[in-house]
């Protein structure tokens, strides 16, 4: 394992000595079955922190504490001895998603598995091999070589509820924003477009949410008492549903777009730059065919475009057989992805009074706001993230290209409250399958992933505070 460019020759004869060792800490925290979303893994959670947190110590960070929440706990420790040298925050998760389907796994999820040039195991690539890269890369630095070892001061700060949208994320960096001070932020927990193709995600997308209900009778009625003479609250929702989108695939609500940042031409033409085959995309997602806002190219209406999404849509009845009623009720699920600089709270309020107005007076509506994330967009012309490129340069060979990522995350939240840009050093693949059966790490990335946090350290060291 561990095919390495010409790097940093320190983390390059560590890596090359530690093998077995580092190897055996991934398999060991892989091993904890820290399923957030699982109050039976409660404790699993609890002991993947406390693994993390020696995994820290071991690896000469000072100040290690774990950090409980009203959910699970994070995990902090840091390393301060950088007179003069700016900080950096890395930011990565420990808990996991869930393992089902369990009967499409190759091997057993928790019971890390080394085929070819991949550990599999759930959580080798969301997160757990992400952040090891970092605290592995310190020990190759901190070990036997004094303080001065790391030329930036570095904190570390790993979350635990990640996998279940940071319920209490912001809380804590509110409470810890002291401690937490940086002048940049450095998220470990994105892909890489390929293993030959690197590179930098500059943006996650912002995400409001809705639970919808319509109400249009006390009761299911008989359709053919009733039916013609009362309103039906299925055709209801799906006049809802249809309004959404205009027949150029544009969000219909008034003033949607107005805030929208526009791409910057070199982000356009970046984008345009990656090796993209269309089809073998949509091949890989199992559809069809392709929709989307007219004219705009893909990349763009993924990572730079808001969109509308109804994600769940329930009416009356839908067993085997004929009911001949008008259903009284309806739901509906409806996520907005948000892009700089749309504010969550002012798309919230236009849909619910767009809803509003398209609903007759007499039918009951109500919408309920589920989750609020805004969008992150890091300048790409920031020193640091021409810091980050060299360093991924250097590790790869090969300049990284920019791009953003669709998803959305607690990295608007760290950017924000800190007040520090947010730098993504993300050493996934989409082969990682994340979140699916047959999760598993590429053991090049990994070590490339160790070497480029030295070489990153070595690059914002270099930068101003
Ligand atoms: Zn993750």
């Amino acid at each position: 394992m561990f095919d390495l460019g010409a790097t940093t020759p320190v983390l390059a004869d560590f890596l090359a000595a530690e093998r077995p060792t580092v190897l055996d800490a991934l398999a060991g925290w892989v091993r904890i079955p820290s399923i957030g979303a699982h109050p039976v893994h409660d404790r699993d959670v609890a002991t993947s922190a406390e693994w993390c947190a020696e995994r820290m110590a071991a690896a000469g960070l000072e100040h290690v504490e774990v950090l409980s929440t009203p959910g699970h706990p994070a995990v902090y420790g840091d390393w301060l001895h950088a007179d003069g040298a700016l900080t950096a925050l890395i930011y990565g998760h420990h808990d996991v998603q869930p393992v089902d389907p369990l009967d499409e796994w190759d091997s057993p999820p928790f019971e890390p598995t080394v085929r070819g040039r991949r550990l599999f195991g759930r959580g080798a690539s969301d997160d757990k091999g992400q952040v090891l890269c970092h605290l592995e890369a310190i020990r190759g630095l901190l070990g036997g070589h004094g303080p001065g070892a790391v030329p930036v001061n570095v904190k570390v700060l790993v979350e635990g509820e990640e996998e279940t949208g940071s319920p209490h994320f912001g809380a804590l960096l509110e409470a810890e924003r002291e401690r937490l001070a940086c002048d940049v932020v450095v998220v470990s927990d994105t892909s890489m477009w390929a293993a030959d193709v690197p590179s930098i995600s500059t943006g996650m997308r912002g995400l409001v949410a809705f639970d919808v209900h319509l109400r249009t009778a006390g009761r299911d009625l008989h359709s053919g008492v009733f039916g013609g003479a009362v309103p039906n609250a299925a055709h209801w929702a799906a006049r809802l549903v249809a309004a959404l989108h205009d027949r150029d695939g544009r969000v219909a609500l008034p003033g949607f777009y107005d805030a929208v940042r526009p791409l910057s031409p070199a982000e356009r033409s970046a984008f345009a730059a990656l090796p993209l085959d269309e089809a073998a995309w949509a091949a890989d997602a199992s559809v069809g065919c392709l929709e989307g806002e007219a004219g705009v190219p893909l990349l763009e209406r993924l990572w730079a475009r808001p969109t509308c999404d109804v994600t769940g849509l329930h009416s009356g009845y839908g067993g085997d057989g004929v009911k001949t009623i008008v259903p009284a009720a309806a739901r509906l699920k409806v996520t907005f992805r948000l892009v700089a600089d749309q504010s969550p709270e002012a798309v919230a309020d236009a849909f619910e009074a767009w809803a509003r107005q398209r609903i007759p007076a007499g039918i009951r509506l109500d919408v309920h706001r589920e989750a609020t994330v805004g969008p992150a967009l890091t300048p790409t012309d920031h020193p640091a993230v021409a810091a980050l490129a060299r360093s991924i340069t250097r590790v790869w060979g090969a300049e990284p290209l920019l791009t953003r990522s669709g998803g959305s995350g607690p990295e608007e939240a760290l950017g924000r409250v800190l007040a520090a840009p947010v730098l993504h050093l993300g050493i996934g693949l989409s082969s990682d399958r994340i979140h699916a059966p047959n999760e598993g790490l590429d053991l090049d990335q990994f070590g490339r992933g160790v070497l480029a946090a030295g070489e990153l350290w070595r690059e914002l060291a270099a930068l101003p505070c």
